[in-house]
């Protein structure tokens, strides 16, 4: 890929002080504070990651200086898991593989979740250099 910035967040909060906004794609910074899903704050979601364009990018270009972002927050994260951890990353990277395709993998499924398998083992070698995941 390449084609993406990795955003490492203590919480879900970060995702949104990152671009500075208190809104993006229908959440908002009121529905980040949930620690679990939580149906009487926001939207009633929470966010272990997110996987979306940036939230300048109007045109969803997902191109440079609007690349599409993937964010963790490590607040959940150390909470999860070592197999969890793992899991979570490469549901990340398979939004962002399915993103940069515009939604159109119907021929190239298995380059798709290939890519973001290798994306998903670099992101799980850099957090656990950063000592952020269970060893
Ligand atoms: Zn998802």
């Amino acid at each position: 890929m390449g084609d993406y910035i990795l955003v490492i967040g203590n919480d879900a909060t970060d995702i949104f002080k990152h671009y500075n906004v208190s809104e993006m794609h229908g959440l908002n910074i009121l529905d980040a504070q949930a620690e679990e899903v939580d149906k009487t704050k926001g939207n009633g979601v929470y966010m272990y990651g997110l996987t979306n364009y940036d939230p300048a990018d109007k045109k969803l270009t997902a191109k440079a200086p609007y690349k599409p972002f993937i964010f963790l927050n490590m607040g959940t994260f150390k909470k999860y898991s070592l197999t969890e951890q793992a899991t979570a990353v490469m549901h990340e990277t398979m939004h962002m593989g399915i993103l940069l395709n515009k939604w159109n993998i119907k021929d190239k499924e298995e380059e798709v979740i290939g890519t973001a398998e290798e994306e998903a083992n670099k992101i799980i070698a850099k957090l656990k250099g950063l000592n952020l995941l269970k060893k």
